[in-house]
């Protein structure tokens, strides 16, 4: 079922006029929530652990952080920006003691919401919004005038109000100016994890990866490879990001064109496409919440081996000196 987008203006903050925000944690995304909001005008709190890394980042930026207790204690509205496996401790320890008893609460994710590992009570509005990208573009953006797009969802309208409530924080956070698309818990949390783990971030380093060793086994040179299997992804991504795939063909040769419609499809094979599904299913069905979950309550031993692992591959080492050359990079 297809779904309408929308776009905000200032006459949507209304629902947080005279309203205190409390942003808790200040981290990718939390940091570019505080700060667009503030810029809007919004009266907003920083909640944090005292003396962290992001702490001294908060003071830097002229924030007074406050303890995520007492953030808590004065906010109409409670936006959840912690990592999602540190969230239930930190709710059900630092937070649900503390709201206001018609406080609201704000997700980027539903994952703990749609998992369970989160109640809350019935009083409250549980909200969403949850930008799709990353929170220094969020905040980039934001600053030139733009924004990048987000879901909202409600999971809880206690207020009968919470429709409103997530209109008027998604345009105070600038992704009002790139498009607003409504959505439930159980959409934004199934599709978040297909698209990072398939085609974002796990399928896209995989296939970067395993071209780069292709061309570096065959003898050629690691530089060379790092600019057409990586490097270029960007500009490709570009193209496509501004005008779709038609832009993209608009641009590139007549050899890539017919290179890449004949041999795409013996890339990501029928093969690719059952593990997709398989994948999928594993989302829907909670497994894959479980087993991170499992991992994490280990003390994510083996998460931490893998991510050193990879940020160990040769791709970094030779990518680290290409980019030495990128005048604009500092
Ligand atoms: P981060 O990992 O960037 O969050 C770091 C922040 O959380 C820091 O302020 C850190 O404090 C604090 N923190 C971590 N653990 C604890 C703890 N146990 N107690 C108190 N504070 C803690 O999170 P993200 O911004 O990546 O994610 C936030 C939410 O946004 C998640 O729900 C995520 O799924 C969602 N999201 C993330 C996106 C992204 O681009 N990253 C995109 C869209 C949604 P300290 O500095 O003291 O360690
Ligand atoms: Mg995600």
């Amino acid at each position: 079922m297809s779904n309408k987008i929308m776009n905000t203006n200032d006459g949507h903050l209304l629902p947080l006029n005279g309203k205190r925000v409390a942003v808790i944690g200040y981290g990718s995304q939390g940091r570019a929530h505080a700060m667009n909001m503030r810029d809007t005008g919004i009266d907003v709190v920083v909640g944090l652990r005292e003396g962290g890394k992001s702490w001294h980042q908060a003071i830097a930026d002229g924030w007074a952080p406050a303890s995520i207790e007492s953030a808590s204690m004065d906010a109409d509205l409670i936006s959840m920006m912690l990592p999602d496996l540190q969230q239930p401790k930190v709710f059900n320890a630092q937070i649900a003691p503390n709201m206001k008893s018609d406080a609201a609460i704000l997700f980027a994710h539903g994952f703990n919401i749609l998992y369970g590992s989160i109640k809350v009570g019935p009083g409250h509005d549980v909200i969403m919004c949850s930008p799709k990208g990353a929170g220094p573009i969020m905040r980039r953006e934001y600053v030139n005038g733009n924004g990048i797009p987000c879901l909202i969802a409600i999971s809880n309208d206690a207020s009968g109000k919470a429709y409103e409530l997530s209109l008027a924080y998604a345009h105070a956070v600038g992704c009002g100016r790139a498009g607003v698309l409504q959505t439930t818990f159980k959409e934004e949390t199934e599709t978040d994890l297909f698209g990072e783990q398939v085609v974002l971030c796990g399928g896209l380093t995989e296939l970067i990866k395993a071209g780069w060793e292709t061309l570096v086994a065959a003898g050629y040179s690691p530089e060379v490879a790092y600019f057409e299997c990586l490097h270029e992804t960007k500009l490709i991504v570009d193209l496509i990001y501004e005008g779709g795939l038609a832009r993209m063909y608009e641009f590139i040769s007549d050899t890539a064109k017919y290179g890449s419609l004949t041999t795409g499809p013996r890339v990501i094979t029928e093969e690719t496409r059952e593990a997709m599904k398989t994948l999928l299913q594993e989302i829907q069905s909670g497994a894959f919440a479980t087993k991170w979950k499992k991992e994490f309550a280990d003390g994510e031993t083996n998460y931490r081996r893998m991510l050193a692992d990879e940020l160990k591959h040769d791709i970094e080492e030779f990518g680290q000196n290409v980019r030495k050359h990128f005048s604009w990079l500092k």
